[in-house]
């Protein structure tokens, strides 16, 4: 069997979610909302999966979805993409990065990856026959610095995989450190995947910009996106990849094999959301605020000690230099009953410990009950 696989363990968030299940917990681990996502979207799904095509959509997506993300992205973010030749749907950002990856590596081609890490990145790097550069960042700012980049770029390098928003740390990089990492990238003619599923999240600061959006940078990015994230659809897995049209013609061959099509009656309701007036988009980031402010007002008052962040589902608590995280959530999850996931998990090598991720994207009552669990907890 493969060893990527077959030395993996099951990953963090399936492993909390059980085991908040075993223990009655509140689950504050993986990331998934209490919000039922806009009615007027699912309502569209339901019916096109009664009266629509249920059959398999086109390759690249359904024309209706793409023209409609050009003009979404067009509208938030000020880019200019031709739907026909840069933009395709893909079944969520997963298999966007999966096929990314395996369309744009070589055996032994280098990646340059910043820890904490989404957890698919690394065994998804290296079963398309990457080799990992890891750039270290560090809480509280989690910025980019150049001495870091310098060490990890170098001739090898064909690919960044880069994440803004950031999981977990729920940090948005500002546009100074968009273009020093747009600098390395153009230096060593690499491309950039940017995993931006967290786009529309951000409930704190400047809107989100694509590192597509910077000079020079069109046409080595691959900008990838998820419905899921914009919709509080968490289980929908829809995918949308921007890319220019070079790099789009192979990144569709990797799709082609992968999945081929994504649920039409789905993509079709994606389609009409994207279209939602800013509404939708303000309350998304409003709500997102209100229930951020809440728990992290909650949990300062518990005596714990909350990191700044600014996008995501996610905040995050510091232990301090001796903290050990892991075993932090391992007795919460039992003792309080309240499932968090350890940052720690997100690192390949040298983890900064004592961080725990909490979702905060959830009901009021639910917050308050963790909140109400972990004020009579000791650890
Ligand atoms: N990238 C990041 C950084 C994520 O946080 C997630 C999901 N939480 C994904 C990718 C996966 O997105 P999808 O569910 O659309 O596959
Ligand atoms: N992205 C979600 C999180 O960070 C989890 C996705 C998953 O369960 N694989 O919590």
């Amino acid at each position: 069997m493969n060893s990527v696989f077959s030395d993996s363990a099951t990953t963090i968030f399936e492993s909390m979610s059980r085991l908040a299940a075993a223990n009655d917990a509140v689950n504050l681990g993986q990331g998934f909302p209490d919000d039922p996502g806009p009615e007027e979207v699912r309502r569209k799904a339901a019916e096109n999966v009664l009266g629509g095509w249920n059959q398999y959509a086109p390759m690249m997506g359904l024309s209706e979805l793409r023209r409609a993300a050009a003009v979404h992205y067009e509208r938030f973010q000020g880019l200019d993409l031709d739907w026909e030749k840069e933009v395709m749907v893909t079944s969520g950002a997963t298999e966007a990065l999966a096929g990314a990856l395996m369309a744009i590596l070589e055996p032994g081609d280098e990646v340059v990856l910043f820890q904490p890490m989404y957890d698919a990145y690394l065994p998804l790097v290296r079963r398309a026959g990457g080799i990992p550069r890891f750039v270290t960042l560090r809480s509280p700012g989690w910025r980019l610095n150049e001495e870091d980049l310098k060490r990890a770029f170098g001739p090898k390098t064909r690919a960044v995989l880069f994440n803004d928003p950031l999981n977990p740390a729920g940090t948005a990089f500002p546009r100074e450190d968009l273009e020093l990492l747009g600098r390395y990238v153009l230096k060593y003619n690499a491309i950039a995947i940017c995993d931006e599923v967290w786009e529309h999240t951000v409930f704190d600061g400047p809107r989100h910009i694509p590192l597509m959006a910077l000079p020079g940078l069109r046409d080595r990015c691959v900008k990838i996106g998820s419905a899921g994230k914009i919709f509080s659809l968490t289980g929908w897995k829809v995918g949308l990849v921007c890319a220019a049209p070079e790099l789009m013609k192979v990144l569709s061959k990797a799709h082609q094999y992968l999945t081929f099509c994504t649920p039409p009656n789905l993509q079709s309701a994606v389609a009409y959301g994207l279209g939602l007036g800013d509404t939708y988009y303000e309350g998304l980031k409003d709500s997102l605020r209100a229930s951020h402010d809440r728990f992290a007002k909650g949990l300062t008052g518990a005596g714990y000690k909350v990191l700044p962040s600014q996008a995501t589902y996610f905040l995050s608590v510091d232990l301090g230099p001796a903290g050990d995280d892991a075993g932090f959530c391992a007795r919460m999850v039992k003792e309080a009953r309240v499932a968090a996931i350890p940052v720690s998990a997100f690192y390949s090598e040298n983890p900064q410990r004592g961080i725990v991720r909490f979702c905060f994207a959830k009901k009021d009552a639910t917050l308050d009950e963790a909140l109400r669990r972990l004020s009579a907890w000791k650890y």
